[in-house]
């Protein structure tokens, strides 16, 4: 037996993270959201150059095929490869044949100089003709000249930006400091300590699997009455996963719920890339149903077509060689992490 689908949308992806498993561990275990930026993801983010971008971009992108997800949010941060790294992304994807959607996730974590160049490759990208967003890491690491620069250009370029909000207690003051600033094309990841009678507009990101691995809480996105979409936060591209974690986070604090609220979400990703809605995914099961799916284990694409081309057959790419994807970004991570 087999459904069909349109392709999945990951929300809100970080690529590079492809290549974090088997990184060595903090010097000392993280005892808070803060330290787990500060130890694991602050760390790695430096430390990135374009290459090891290029081979964590193809595996992250080669296992969205796998998993029957054809469009990716991303939002990217590499401090010491800023200049291009958009431009390796989208190169990197549309050679696996996935479509993305990225932005540079700025910061004054580096100084000043370092979030005006994060806000050039945004542009840079974009005017290219590159299909993007400008983005901004989180308002807790930005100050608000460059909130309003961020801001401002993607009101200049036409296009929406994509934040984290509230994933820890200390981005707390994010609604207050972004509420001016949000229009309805702003992605808000997390929003984990946003209050319910927030200001801020835009579609909500949740990512439940990163919310229960940092130990942030629960958004319980239900509660807002902005559009929410379902995301990964780095952890793969495995969107029925995401969905199904979903169902059962939503579950644990509302018995009454069905997992037809947390199915709405995962589409709330083709309102983000509509495109994705031409793509074609066959599954191994019927019926693609959210009662089923939310207790089926182990349902996978058999093929994918994106904009008419099978993509993906057999369990394996067609336009690149897994094996060798694989391959190569291994010793792209053992090079990551020997600077760690
Ligand atoms: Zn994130």
């Amino acid at each position: 037996m087999a459904a069909t689908t349109p392709g999945l949308v990951c929300a809100h992806h970080h690529l590079y993270s492809a290549l974090a498993r088997g990184m060595p561990p903090p010097p000392k275990t993280p005892t808070s959201f803060q330290e787990i930026l500060e130890q694991i993801w602050w760390r790695l983010d430096t430390a990135l150059d374009l290459e090891m971008i290029r081979w964590s971009a193809m595996l992250g992108a080669l296992e969205a095929l796998e998993s029957g997800t054809t469009g990716i949010v991303d939002h990217h941060e590499s401090p010491e490869a800023i200049e291009g790294s958009l431009s390796v992304i989208a190169e990197a994807c549309a050679e696996v044949g996935v479509r993305v959607l990225p932005a540079y996730g700025i910061t004054d974590r580096h100084g000043p100089d370092g979030a005006r160049r994060g806000l050039a490759e945004n542009e840079r990208f974009i005017k290219e003709g590159g299909r993007g967003l400008v983005g901004i890491h989180a308002a807790f690491t930005c100050s608000d000249e460059s909130l309003q620069a961020a801001a401002g250009l993607a009101a200049d370029l036409g296009v929406g930006v994509h934040i984290h909000v509230a994933e820890g207690e200390g981005d707390a003051d994010a609604p207050r400091r972004l509420a001016s600033l949000t229009r309805d094309d702003w992605l808000l990841s997390h929003c984990i300590h946003l209050p319910t009678d927030h200001t801020l507009r835009g579609t909500i990101l949740h990512n439940p699997r990163s919310n229960l691995n940092n130990a942030v809480g629960y958004a319980d996105p239900a509660r807002f009455t902005n559009p929410v979409a379902l995301g990964t936060d780095g952890i793969g591209a495995n969107m029925i996963e995401a969905f199904r974690l979903a169902y059962v986070m939503q579950r644990s604090v509302d018995v009454t719920c069905g997992p037809d609220t947390a199915w709405e979400w995962l589409a709330t990703g083709w309102d983000l890339m509509p495109e994705a809605r031409d793509d074609e995914v066959t599954w191994s099961y019927e019926p693609m149903d959210p009662w089923h799916l939310a207790f089926t284990p182990g349902v996978r694409p058999l093929e994918v077509k994106v904009d008419g081309e099978v993509v993906f057959r057999d369990g394996a790419p067609t336009r690149v060689d897994a094996a060798e994807v694989r391959a190569r970004a291994h010793e792209q991570a053992i090079r990551l992490h020997a600077r760690l």
